[in-house]
């Protein structure tokens, strides 16, 4: 636990509790609520008693349901799925089961903040692939990383904070490289709906022995439902399963039928919606701030002007913008991250006092 921080995230979000009338842009979920076919959904497993343990797996439906899903858009053919306590049960059992004392898991930077952390609390040893300034992993940066006690990559698509997300060239070159030297990629593709420019591509069209992680609360809004999934290696499934029968138990039961409703939803409009803001926050930043055009997740991470990340946070805090500081999710501290899964009218009024303090 020494090894564990505090996330800056959090810090700014409990900062947020006091004030009233802040512009919020630090939490990352959504601002739609979850659509009225999955809570109806919810509530109906609720009121038919759809209320006790699951089997340790999940829901026979929700798999089967699943794997139509993740064949459909993932390219998923043979092996398990495993529902979990949101994508991060999935990523906590997964690195659980993977890594040890002596191992290297290679994190590219900047990066969702529990992976650091839960690679050191499991005892290995993150490898930072450094990604600025334009926040791409590059085959060659990653194979020059590998040593011969790398087990895993954490390859985020799109990826938060950045916004990047990775091409279907780019994400089989990738795939390559791990393959080559036997590196299990650990896939976290909760973002996967939130692709703005091309169709999302997932690593297991490229590497049939990648561990997939997903969820349903970003796509769904459902971030409080606590519901996930992995999918991937039988072998690896297997212990994930036996270490959740020990942990979790079981995901969410009733959630488990919600979820499997919510994959026949249509979210077309809001992820239409978010290209939208992606759109509206980029074109608003980039003649002031030194910014890399996101193409997916919902967040846009821009350089800060004139100095290190936490005196303009600071700034912009004392403005009532909530941002949150890059170096909460990189070893640099000299970006700052923005959740544009706000309204438009917030989103308005965030970018003219960012700007504001770009020019002071
Ligand atoms: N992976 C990434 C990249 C994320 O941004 C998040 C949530 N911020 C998660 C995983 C965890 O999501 P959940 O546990 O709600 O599925």
């Amino acid at each position: 636990m020494d090894k564990v921080e505090v996330s800056g995230i959090r810090r700014i979000f409990d900062l947020a509790r006091g004030m009233t009338d802040a512009i919020d842009f630090s939490l990352g979920q959504p601002d739609f609520d979850v659509p009225v076919p999955v809570r109806k959904a919810m509530a109906d497993a609720v009121e038919s008693g759809h209320n006790k343990y699951t089997v340790t797996q999940g829901a026979p439906e929700l798999r089967e349901r699943l794997r139509r899903h993740l064949a459909e858009h993932a390219g998923f053919r043979d092996g398990a799925i495993l529902v979990t306590a949101g994508s991060a049960g999935g990523l906590f059992q997964a690195l659980a089961v993977l890594v040890e004392e002596g191992d290297e898991v290679i994190v590219p930077d900047p990066y969702f903040v529990l992976y650091g952390h839960l690679v050191n609390f499991f005892g290995a040893k993150p490898v930072i692939l450094d990604t600025y300034p334009d926040f791409r992993v590059r085959p060659d940066t990653l194979e020059s990383l590998i040593t011969p006690r790398t087990k895993v990559i954490i390859f985020n698509n799109p990826v938060n904070p950045t916004g990047v997300a990775y091409t279907r060239e780019e994400v089989a070159a990738i795939s390559a490289v791990a393959k080559k030297h036997g590196v299990l990629v650990i896939a976290d593709e909760i973002y996967s709906a939130f692709s703005y420019d091309f169709p999302h591509e997932s690593v297991l069209r490229h590497d049939g022995n990648a561990l997939l992680v997903g969820g349903f609360s970003k796509t769904y809004a459902a971030t409080g439902w606590r519901l996930g999934f992995a999918a991937g290696p039988a072998d690896i499934i297997d212990r994930m399963a036996m270490l959740q029968q020990f942990s979790f138990v079981c995901a969410n039961a009733p959630g488990q039928l919600a979820a499997a409703a919510a994959l026949d939803v249509d979210m077309s409009k809001h992820i239409a919606d978010y290209r939208r803001k992606r759109d509206l926050v980029y074109e608003g930043l980039k003649d002031r701030f030194e910014i890399v055009r996101p193409q997916g997740a919902f967040y846009a991470f821009p350089k800060c002007p004139g100095g290190r990340d936490q005196d303009f946070v600071k700034k912009a805090v004392e403005q009532r913008v909530l941002v949150v500081p890059g170096s909460a999710a990189s070893k640099r501290d000299t970006h700052f991250r923005i959740c544009y899964a706000a309204p438009d009218r917030t989103l308005e009024r965030g970018i003219e006092i960012l700007n504001k303090l770009a020019r002071a």
